[in-house]
């Protein structure tokens, strides 16, 4: 029996009782067994047909008449950080914890299941996606390796994420790029060590590497288009030290943000030109390694507008910022709308008060006010996506 449609009290507490659940049993990467058994307990619950273990998620279907498909997506893994809060619902889990407020996105989409699945009104089938393994950038693309989209064909894909810097319950969206990508490299240097008093005897790969990190430098600032930002930053120059020797080799490690396969493409390039380049110069040899781990998360133009309309709806046109800044950081939802039309989107969980710390802070709490504001959100985006029912 439908129990929340005209009790928004109701609903809140049931959508909150879900979310501190969820907190207090944090679960990490692919292994999040008792999450996805209760996420796909739910659906079922809803009445949705579930198909649960694809690529370690769990897909529920809701299907009225014949209309068109839309994908809604929520992430459910934790991180390997241990929670510093002490509220009843703090992590009871060693070293893991909700830090980027993925319980309160499973709890989200969850709510939206049971309305829409007791309110109906629709004509066409919703596919909610719970994700595994967001963090590390692995979930999605195990999920359509595992026939995601082949098994489901939706017309467009959706997801939010919570966002501790935006007003509670304000939504940020914008056409384009939104989520820059993250690529990593290792360059390792070869040289020759020795005595560090007969360095003409050596090839001394911490001189090579650090001009190398310094000229990486110029990647950013004098190879690509001011105009289309990016960030190279090495992280990590490992030595084998001992303060009396030359070592053989420098290993250094990085991370890269950029918006474009474009720049990615610039980037790499550059880089094995300056490190193989510099280390020639030398009489050195750089080898490099370089990994894409995440896709810039690029909305679709008309996606991100109905998007824009749909929570201008929802929370009135002052709370919603249609064309916001991107943000340096990276999402492995970018992977499916690699694959399908859709957005990516930010909802407010307030700057200050509950969950005014930032992501990932040992101190992070989803903001149980805008749970109610996010399942809104989703129920009337399906309805301004899909025909009305009859
Ligand atoms: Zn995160
Ligand atoms: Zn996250």
């Amino acid at each position: 029996m439908p129990d929340t449609n005209d009790d928004p009290s109701r609903f809140r507490s049931i959508l909150t009782e879900w979310r501190h659940d969820l907190h207090r049993h944090p679960e990490l990467g692919f292994d999040v067994a008792r999450t996805a058994g209760f996420v796909a307990d739910s659906l079922r619950d809803f009445g949705l047909s579930v198909q649960e273990g694809i690529g370690g998620g769990v897909v529920g279907v809701l299907r009225r008449g014949n209309g068109p498909s839309i994908g809604l997506r929520a992430d459910m893994d934790a991180l390997a950080i241990q929670e510093e809060n002490t509220f009843g619902h703090a992590s009871t889990m060693p070293g893991r914890m909700h830090a980027c407020g993925h319980d309160g996105h499973t709890a989200m989409l969850l709510g939206a299941a049971k309305r829409l699945s007791e309110e109906g009104g629709f004509d066409g089938e919703i596919v909610f996606i719970f994700q595994p393994a967001e963090e590390h950038g692995q979930g999605a693309k195990a999920m359509m390796a595992d026939g995601l989209f082949d098994r489901y064909p939706v017309d467009a894909v959706y997801a939010l994420h919570n966002m501790p810097s935006i007003p509670a319950g304000h939504v940020a969206v914008r056409p384009g790029p939104i989520m820059a990508c993250e690529d990593n490299f290792e360059i390792v240097i070869q040289g020759k060590g020795g005595h560090a008093a007969l360095p003409h005897m050596t090839v001394d790969p911490i001189v090579v590497g650090s001009e190398i990190v310094l000229s990486l430098q110029t990647l950013a600032s004098r190879h690509l288009d001011p105009l289309e930002p990016c960030v190279l930053s090495v992280t990590d120059f490992h030595v084998d030290a001992t303060r009396n020797v030359i070592p053989d080799k420098v290993v250094l490690r990085g991370d890269v943000r950029a918006f474009t396969p474009r720049q990615q493409s610039a980037i790499e390039d550059g880089m094995r030109r300056i490190a193989e380049g510099v280390a020639a110069a030398h009489g050195a040899s750089a080898d490099v390694i370089y990994t894409h781990e995440f896709a810039a998360t690029i909305n679709d133009a008309a996606a991100a507008e109905q998007v824009a309309a749909t929570a201008s709806r929802v929370l009135g046109p002052d709370r919603v910022d249609k064309d916001c800044r991107p943000v340096m950081a990276s999402e492995d939802f970018g992977f499916m709308l690699e694959r399908k039309p859709g957005c990516y989107f930010l909802l407010g969980n307030g700057g200050t008060g509950p969950g005014g710390c930032g992501l990932h802070s040992p101190n992070y709490d989803f903001n149980d006010d805008i749970l109610t504001i996010g399942a809104d959100l989703w129920v009337q985006l399906v309805r301004d996506c899909l025909p009305a029912e009859g």
